[in-house]
């Protein structure tokens, strides 16, 4: 499922050139991407980068200052915010507390003036696809979180919208039933094919549930890819850092025969990085490497020709895995992760070792800036 890469596929939203100013403030800058039907789209960045506001534009509730967005082909700029085939869903859902969680779930289908059959046939699909049943006849307050956070997705979908915005969908529940609920959220968004656009600040979220992580900076979308070339082939350090954990090794790059060499601190071996992307002999570049790449051993490998020695300065004991920090005697920090794989497996390193870190030519990706 890449409609992105498929040439024939149509668009479902459409940002063209779109810029939002809050005064002399531009919150969103010059935006131009598409979001495709049955696509499950993440916003992703840091406070205050312009989640919210896009957001708020597909929604309605603001406009674009420069720029059009469209829907299925149409402009809708003129189109009022509950004539769109858009809804949003809430962090605070927004249930009406006096309303039982059937009414609550066909409250929109009666303001549509659907008649009676209709309404009755569309709430007991959805309190099925929701898995609530059994709760039909309760109010809010007589059902759990989780189930409350069922309650407004049911009620949000009951309209088909072709887009539902979900803004920190999940932000109230405890972190143990937000996964459980990132897998239910994934399965429902496939059943219904609706085209879902999540914001959230919780990047594991983001990338459990998107087919697309869009992240953001600075009212830019800096890329928007599948979680795993977002992960694996960061476009920038800025990418590279903002997800996961990672370790920057900023040098110089200079052209060797199959791979870059890249040189980074007195007395520091040579690093070795296979690159699509082109360097000019001698420009600076960022290396950067993720922790679970980085192997950690005693004594210096002899088949890998990226190793560093350095001493043990921080370990965290995660449970499956455990993370160390690393200092070279160039000062420079390297993170490296294993895996726990057997029970209390004997922790092999300690505080103040002085051990070899060391990765394959594949492992390290080598970024501009
Ligand atoms: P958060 O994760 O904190 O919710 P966000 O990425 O959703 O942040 P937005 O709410 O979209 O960020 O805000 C983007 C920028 O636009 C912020 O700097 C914010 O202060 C500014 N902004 C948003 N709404 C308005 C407004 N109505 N008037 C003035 N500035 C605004």
């Amino acid at each position: 499922f890449e409609p992105w890469n498929d040439p024939t596929a149509k668009p479902l939203i459409q940002f063209k050139n779109v810029t939002k100013r809050f005064g002399d403030f531009t919150a969103i800058d010059n935006q131009t991407f598409d979001i495709y039907e049955k696509e499950f789209f993440a916003l992703l960045g840091p406070s205050g980068c312009g989640k919210t506001t896009m957001m708020r534009m597909l929604a309605g509730f603001e406009a674009p200052t420069e720029g059009m967005i469209l829907l299925a082909g149409q402009d809708i700029a003129p189109i009022p915010p509950n004539k769109r085939a858009v809804n949003m869903m809430f962090q605070s859902y927004a249930l009406f507390p006096h309303l039982s969680v059937w009414e609550n779930i066909a409250f929109g289908l009666k303001r549509d003036n659907k008649s009676k059959d209709e309404i009755a046939a569309r709430v007991a699909e959805m309190l099925k696809l929701t898995r609530l049943e059994k709760f039909a006849k309760r109010k809010p307050h007589q059902i759990s979180g989780g189930q409350r956070q069922r309650v407004a997705l049911a009620r949000s979908l009951a309209k088909a919208p072709k887009l539902l915005l979900l803004d920190e969908p999940l932000g109230a529940l405890d972190a143990k039933l937000r996964q459980d609920t990132q897998f239910e959220l994934m399965d429902i968004q496939e059943t219904t094919g609706t085209t879902f656009v999540i914001v959230t600040h919780d990047q594991e979220e983001a990338m459990t549930v998107a087919s697309r992580v869009a992240v953001m900076d600075d009212g830019r979308i800096v890329q928007a890819d599948t979680p795993a070339r977002i992960y694996e082939m960061p476009n920038s350090v800025y990418v590279a850092d903002f997800i996961g954990e990672v370790t920057i090794i900023r040098g110089t790059a200079r052209r060797g025969d199959g791979a870059y060499e890249i040189t980074f601190a007195e007395g520091q071996p040579t690093l070795f990085a296979e690159s699509d992307t082109e360097f000019d002999n001698g420009q600076e570049c960022h290396l950067a490497i993720r922790p679970e790449k980085v192997s950690i051993t005693a004594q210096k490998p002899d088949d890998r020709r990226n190793a560093l020695e350095g001493k043990i300065l921080d370990i965290a004991y995660l449970g499956n895995l455990s993370t160390y920090h690393v200092e070279l005697s160039s000062g420079q920090i390297v993170k490296a992760q294993t895996a726990n794989t057997t029970r209390l497996s004997r922790r092999s390193f300690t505080w103040e070792d002085r051990v070899w870190l060391s990765w394959t030519d594949t492992a390290g990706i080598l970024l501009k800036g």
